[in-house]
């Protein structure tokens, strides 16, 4: 059957040597060529011994035109281009004109083949050996780096798989905001970056697992970030430096800083954790302890019904959301404030809570003490992870 097609392709169509053993690839062991170049051969010997037409040669390849004398080409750009890229697995992928897979699978119709492999399989796989061969590095189909090629443009182009890191942050000052803003001259964001990017020579993206207002510190254990570095140009980053040349600033601190997978980022950034809150409440009209007993009372337990502030609205869908709040504990400061400890769902806003935000949220601290609080200042103390 092998020889009888073979025969039939070759009668009207000139076909390179690897070209034609593709057409078989998935029977029998060997590379592409071996195998072209035993058919050609067993047929040749066949035709002269019958005396029939001989076999076309295969010197101008129809489907191919030679292409796969690039390989070596193709590597030494490969090579350049990967030069100052630490990496320590690699994948090729290639791109082919529409007209030369167009080529291949009119041949594959006609001839009624389903044998063969696509010229980008072979053409990726050869160039692979010859990189691992240069590179002494294995080709891996979740490599840290792959080689797009487009060997009849001469071109190669990189996909570097970003780098991704774990981290929890602790904004010790108030006046930092988590990602860059106007006014402000440094974020949590830029703070943990900066040095990050300078040592992978990439962009890297933070992403927080939730966010504070500017004015509210982030203390306890710290809240869950991710770091994204896009493009890096070296991995095996140094972590231990980088936290202590962050920290350094003593404006934010990082810790359980670790590498991570992407999948476990998303992971870190779609669960929302409960948090615990100090606030300190202010009462212009004046509080008792008793007063401020109630309100803890109250809100032990209690769900909060909170359509969503007047202050965020312009980012965030406005709807009502239902958080609930765990533990609520009081201090009584003097006649016009009180420390109010706090354990709630995420994603609740705890100044809100606090003012009411004219009846938007409800129960609220202004609205069981039937009187105006405000939020004085805010910590987030601790972020629960069960
Ligand atoms: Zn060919």
């Amino acid at each position: 059957m092998i020889l009888e097609t073979a025969g039939r392709v070759l009668d009207e169509h000139q076909l390179c040597d690897r070209c034609l053993g593709r057409l078989f690839a998935r029977l029998g062991r060997g590379t592409n060529e071996e195998r072209g170049r035993a058919i050609r051969l067993v047929l040749r010997m066949e035709r002269q011994a019958q005396g029939d037409f001989p076999v076309l040669g295969g010197e101008k390849c129809e489907v191919c035109g030679g292409i796969f004398d690039e390989l070596p080409n193709m590597a030494g750009i490969c090579l350049e281009k990967a030069r100052e890229i630490e990496f320590s697995t690699f994948w090729v992928g290639s791109r082919f004109p529409a007209e030369v897979l167009e080529r291949e699978r009119a041949l594959w119709e006609k001839y009624g083949i389903g044998t063969a492999e696509s010229i980008k399989t072979e053409f990726n796989r050869e160039l692979g050996k010859l990189l691992s061969e240069k590179l002494g590095k294995e080709p891996s189909s979740v490599g840290d780096l792959t080689f797009i090629v487009n060997p009849f443009g001469k071109t190669v182009e990189l996909q570097i798989k970003p780098v991704y890191i774990y981290g929890r942050y602790r904004k010790l000052v108030r006046g930092i905001s988590q990602t860059p803003l106007k006014g402000y001259r440094d974020s949590v964001s830029s703070i943990i970056c900066r040095p990050v990017s300078r040592e992978a020579g990439g962009k890297c993206v933070f992403k927080g697992a939730g966010r504070e207002d500017s004015d509210v510190r982030m203390l306890g254990n710290g809240r869950p970030f991710i770091l994204e570095i896009k493009n890096p140009r070296r991995r095996s980053l140094n972590l231990k430096s980088l936290v202590v040349e962050i920290n350094s600033g003593g404006k934010v601190e990082v810790l359980d800083v670790r590498f991570t997978s992407g999948d476990e980022a998303r992971r870190v950034l779609t669960s929302s954790h409960r948090k615990e809150y100090l606030a300190t409440v202010f009462v212009e009209e004046g509080v008792s302890p008793k007063e401020a007993a109630i309100v803890a009372r109250m809100l032990k337990g209690a769900e909060i019904r909170q359509r969503t502030p007047r202050r965020v609205k312009r980012s965030r869908t406005d709807k009502t959301r239902i958080k609930k709040v765990y533990h609520a504990e009081v201090r009584w400061m003097d006649e016009q404030r009180f420390e109010l400890r706090l354990v709630t769902d995420g994603g609740l806003y705890i100044k809100e809570l606090i003012s009411g935000d004219e009846g938007r949220t409800n129960p609220s601290v202004s609205g069981i003490l039937d009187k105006p609080a405000l939020c004085e200042s805010l910590d987030v103390i601790n972020i629960l992870d069960d």
